[in-house]
């Protein structure tokens, strides 16, 4: 699938070198992906024994989907191109995607991460991240000359297509996201003079429209959908004839990553999620754990960072990851696990992935170049 009508092409994102993993079907009802271009598991298999009897001793449960998603992978394949043909250094406005470690690897092969595009030097190659930027970022950086490859990821620039439309149509939209990220940076700069972030419960009460039947909420893609429901819910008690997004903002990634880590949550004494404390569907993911029934649940960055104490009394632990998380980081948590007896892995599918978007229109005569090594 392409949200923007670009091509398909082969993700690099490929499956990773599979755990040691069991599995045996166990419906779980209630639980589908629902989001376009997504195969639904039919049966989703979590914990039990082929015999049917429960689980015993330690285990983990690894959820599937998890980890990069098809708007990371593209982001990351463009910044990897980038360095392949014009060479080091290659500037990055902002994190290209929220990842520590993919960041840092980066920035070891030549990358150049700045905050604004006025940091850049005149003339030189800028990347923009997968957050997305404002046009005000795009008009800065012809200004000074710089050549840029945008990897804003499809499904954001989705979003604010959407808000350039209602906006034109004079519409207020009530755009729901976490204050300060950049992606509602981006999306609310397509038209800052029509759009209110809605964040909080109380930002509900503070918004003001002008004419109440013209009134749209839009949201942030990396938001947790039960929390983004109950917000949409306030919104439309104030606002009665607000009308919904043309289609889902919250992104088939998001919610296939919630959904997952939902059908196992419950039967996990501690669930585990690798991802950066500044990835917004990463944090998400952590919250719906333990709203789903997990006993405990952090977030990591790396295996060395999980704390021993949080695994006494532990028999199943939860594994999943972020979308801007690359695999290898998960098997490295996997490992650690089995090397203190959670050597019994459990892969639960509640949905295969097969979504992959082209590459940014500028780099896309480089495609089938040389293989990445951030992953
Ligand atoms: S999390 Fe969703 S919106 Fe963000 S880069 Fe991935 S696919 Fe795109």
């Amino acid at each position: 699938m392409s949200a923007d009508g670009d091509p398909p092409h082969n993700s690099h994102n490929g499956p990773r070198s599979p755990a040691p993993v069991s599995t045996t079907a166990r419906t779980l009802d209630g639980m589908s992906a629902a989001s376009p271009g997504i195969e639904p598991a039919t049966d989703v298999s979590i914990g039990g024994r082929p015999d049917g009897s429960p689980a015993k001793g330690k285990r983990v449960l690894l959820a599937k989907p998890r980890g990069y998603c098809a708007g990371v992978d593209r982001a990351v394949i463009a910044v990897e191109k980038a360095l392949e043909l014009y060479g080091p250094p290659v500037y990055v406005r902002k994190e290209i995607v929220h990842n520590r470690h993919v960041v840092d690897t980066l920035r070891e092969r030549g990358v150049i991460f700045v905050e604004e595009t006025s940091e850049v030097p005149e003339g030189a190659l800028v990347v923009f991240s997968a957050h997305g930027v404002s046009p005000a970022v795009h008009t800065e950086a012809e200004e000074r000359n710089l050549r840029t490859i945008d990897a804003t990821c499809p499904l954001v620039t989705k979003v604010h297509k959407e808000v350039t439309r209602f906006a034109k149509d004079d519409y207020d939209i009530l755009l729901i996201g976490h204050e300060g990220h950049e992606e509602v940076e981006g999306t609310a700069g397509e038209a800052p003079d029509r759009v209110q972030l809605v964040d909080t419960a109380e930002d509900v009460g503070k918004v003001d429209v002008r004419d109440p039947s013209k009134v749209i909420w839009l949201s942030q893609t990396t938001l947790s959908v039960d929390e983004t429901m109950e917000r949409v819910d306030q919104l439309k008690e104030r606002f009665p004839q607000i009308s919904d997004p043309p289609s889902d903002d919250i992104c088939y990634a998001t919610t296939n990553r919630q959904v997952a880590v939902k059908a196992m949550a419950a039967e996990c004494d501690l669930v585990l999620v690798v991802g950066s404390t500044n990835s917004s569907n990463s944090k998400r993911l952590v919250e719906v754990a333990l709203k789903a029934g997990a006993r405990d649940a952090h977030l990591i960055d790396f295996a060395r960072e999980v704390d021993e104490t949080w695994l006494d009394g532990v028999e199943t632990v939860g594994v999943t990851s972020g979308a801007s998380v690359p695999d290898v980081l998960v098997m490295e948590l996997l490992e650690w696990l089995a090397e203190r007896g959670w050597a019994d892995v459990e892969e639960v599918t509640t949905a295969n992935e097969k979504i992959a978007f082209a590459l940014p229109r500028e780099l896309r005569k480089a495609e089938g170049g040389a293989p990445s090594s951030v992953r």
